[in-house]
């Protein structure tokens, strides 16, 4: 058994806090995603974890064994970085047997873990070759092959496609399940990119500023999403936020002209809140005249058009098909009240 479990984990760099009391257990053989913008602390609780920064309060576990003061290297666990940092004056297969080597493995041992990552990643064919003839792609395979060969009980992946085109990522991001799938070890991979996170996790932790905002299947987090933040940070395109305010039971929205029977149980007359509704959940109505659309974009199948309400607020509707609408008109849009989310607007606290 090799789960991960943080307690009231706490980072501190001299007087500044970066992490602020991180409880989280991951399960033995889990895919767990950490997601959240650029800044907000993935990548040092992700070092944390791995003992490359010390963890200044609480505690960490990983399988029953306490970790939370133990080197890197005695805590069974291998990383995977957005750089390679392969040996540029090796062949494929030394890079990937070196760390073994350093460590006094027997010739014959190190052979067969070698052998068995290259049966893996499909790397034969690139065995014999230096890192600088290989593609991004190559090179981060053979990265992930080095961490392979180690056997660790946790692997830890910093935005390892980062650095990827466009196509090579998401060829990547099957690679890399699929990986998972086969070695079922347990996996901590950190993203700030949420298609990654929805597709690759069994649980996503979203955090913002050091904090966990949520964490979940992705799946529960797209569709009940605590807060706002949460709401707008899983779901591509982003879901749409309108000003309103409870007015006779019923939420007034200025930017729809209309107000909207929320079936949530609403706060009080008067409290300021904040209507979400899903790109994919809006309708355009020809015959309205609340809104203008300013750009449409056809992408085949889907296409996306973006709207903007007289009060100012934009919004941006997923059409499908050959229902697209034009740029330059004027139209009203249309959504089941059922799908809507509505939040606190001073706390952006989901109201249920
Ligand atoms: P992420 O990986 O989510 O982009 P990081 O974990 O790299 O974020 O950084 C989280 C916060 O910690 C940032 O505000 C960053 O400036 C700060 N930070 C990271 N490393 C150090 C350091 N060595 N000293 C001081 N602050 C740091
Ligand atoms: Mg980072």
């Amino acid at each position: 058994m090799s789960g991960v479990t943080l307690q009231n984990v706490i980072k501190r760099y001299g007087d500044v806090q970066v992490i602020h009391g991180i409880d989280l257990e991951i399960k033995d053989g889990e895919f767990c995603v950490f997601v959240g913008p650029s800044g907000c602390g993935k990548s040092t609780l992700l070092r944390m974890v791995a003992g490359l920064e010390e963890t200044t309060a609480g505690a960490m576990t990983i399988g029953e064994r306490d970790v939370t003061a133990m080197d890197p290297a005695e805590r069974g666990v291998a990383m995977v970085f957005q750089t390679y940092a392969l040996y540029p004056h090796m062949t494929v297969k030394e890079n990937m047997g070196f760390g073994l080597k350093m460590n006094g493995h027997p010739k014959a041992e190190i052979a067969e873990k070698v052998a068995e990552a290259t049966r893996i990643l499909k790397l034969e064919e690139y065995l014999d070759r230096k890192p600088a003839a290989l593609s991004g792609g190559q090179r981060q395979r053979v990265s992930i092959g080095r961490a392979i060969v180690r056997g660790p009980e946790v692997f830890l992946f910093d935005e390892p496609l980062s650095n990827l085109d466009a196509e090579l990522r998401v060829e990547m991001r099957v690679e890399i399940a699929r990986l998972h799938k086969e070695i079922g070890a347990t996996m901590i991979y950190v993203t700030h990119d949420q298609v990654e996170a929805m597709t690759l996790a069994d649980k996503i932790v979203v955090l913002r500023s050091g904090r966990i905002e949520q964490v979940g299947a992705p799946l529960d987090l797209y569709r009940d999403p605590d807060n706002k933040f949460v709401a707008g940070f899983i779901g591509s395109p982003a879901m749409n936020f309108l000003d309103g305010v409870v007015k006779n039971g019923q939420v007034e929205v200025p930017g729809l002209q209309a107000s909207v029977s929320v079936p949530v149980t609403l706060p009080a007359e008067g409290t300021e809140v904040t209507l979400g509704v899903r790109p994919e959940h809006i309708t355009i109505d020809p015959a309205g005249d609340t809104h203008s659309i300013d750009l449409t974009e056809a992408l085949g199948g889907t296409s996306y058009a973006y709207l903007m309400s007289s009060t100012g607020e934009k919004i941006i509707v997923e059409e499908h098909g050959d229902d697209r609408s034009l740029a330059g008109g004027r139209v009203g849009i249309t959504f089941p009240a059922e799908r809507t989310m509505l939040f606190d607007r001073k706390t952006e606290a989901r109201l249920r």
